[in-house]
């Protein structure tokens, strides 16, 4: 078994149902998450349970590839333990570090603007693989905060990504409270109805892209089965249900979706929702078709005289290939 797969409360059944104190996981997530402790190193355990876990347990971490680090970035290239690959990304903002964590290897949504979806090769990642990346990434240096937005559809991989949420969150271990964990969808719909099962009230981002459906089916084909309203519904029950700000993330496409009339349509569209627009600049990939928005400061101008919060997200790394839908997976 992975333990880095395993939830508090899995660890816990495990002990009990072998007849043993279940305490253990507690140490155990305390000795392995907080101190970073080999399990031969953990005094608290007996020499019988330190072999009781050696025996059952593997503790894998992934073999980094290549890292690139441009100073306020760090991209590393992680090799799991069946040779597949997938990147992770530390970026280094003023109020602390962020790790952006992919959760699958490539991505079946194929939006037109993104990199990911590109890549042929495509498994679901365990929860263990993704906390993995935390555990690996956090040698660089000392991680604040999680964006689950690297590669693949976190949604699509509904079950894992909920066990890794409560790993991740869990706080007898990692102990990242929900204030500072971010996942990002495309939106799937029938998911973002079920986030009440993870026990974690996570931040919300929904790759929006475009106000109306005619527009977002052109760039997102997941829009042609769950439809700009429908998925406007969802987001504003779960915001409702958790008090949420609800981040919008809309990248800049020129002659796209960037006109005045598109920031009047989005502002419409969101209207009364606690949430905010994420401006994002679009990064090149391999044989765009698209440009930079040259529209950019009207679009933002727009939509905050029609009263809706917008910020530009801050770019990074996208010098060494690790901005938003640049990931891929460069090997072979
Ligand atoms: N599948 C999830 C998370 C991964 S993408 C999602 O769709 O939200 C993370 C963010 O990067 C998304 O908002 C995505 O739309 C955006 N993105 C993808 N390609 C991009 C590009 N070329 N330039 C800028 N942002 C991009």
């Amino acid at each position: 078994m992975d333990f880095y797969g395993m939830t508090f409360k899995a660890l816990e059944e495990y002990f009990e149902l072998r007849g043993e104190n279940k305490a253990k996981a507690k140490i155990l997530f305390k000795s392995i998450y907080r101190e970073n402790l080999k399990i031969e190193d953990i005094t608290e355990l007996s020499d019988r349970t330190k072999r009781l876990i050696k025996e059952n347990f593997s503790f894998t971490l992934p073999i980094e590839t290549t890292v690139q680090d441009d100073g306020t970035t760090v991209k590393a290239l992680l090799s799991f333990s069946d040779g597949d690959k997938v990147e992770t990304v530390i970026m280094k903002h003023d109020y602390g570090a962020g790790l952006c964590v992919s959760t699958q290897v490539g991505c079946s949504m194929g939006c037109s603007f993104c990199q990911s979806g590109k890549l042929k090769r495509r498994r679901n990642l365990t929860a263990g693989e993704m906390t993995a990346q935390v555990l690996f990434m956090r040698q660089y240096c000392e991680i604040k905060h999680i964006s689950i937005m690297g590669i693949g559809e976190p949604l699509d991989n509904f079950e894992n990504l909920k066990d890794f949420i409560e790993i991740l969150s869990c706080p007898y271990g990692l102990a990242f409270g929900g204030k500072n964990i971010t996942l990002s969808t495309c939106g799937l719909i029938p998911q973002i109805e079920r986030l009440s099962e993870i026990n974690c009230q996570f931040n919300l981002a929904v790759s929006l892209h475009a106000p109306t459906d005619e527009l977002r089916s052109q760039i997102m084909p997941i829009n042609k089965k769950y439809g700009v309203a429908e998925l406007i519904e969802a987001v504003k029950e779960y915001s409702g249900n958790y008090g949420k700000r609800i981040a919008f993330e809309y990248i800049l496409l020129d002659g796209i979706n960037d006109s005045t009339e598109n920031a009047v349509q989005l502002a419409e569209l969101i209207k009364g929702i606690n949430c905010y627009v994420n401006l994002i600049p679009y990064n090149e990939t391999e044989n765009s078709e698209f440009k930079r928005s040259k529209n950019a400061d009207i679009f933002f101008d727009t939509l905050k005289k029609s009263g809706v919060n917008a910020i530009f997200r801050r770019e990074f790394g996208t010098g060494i290939k690790a901005a938003c839908g640049q990931l891929s997976a460069e090997y072979d």
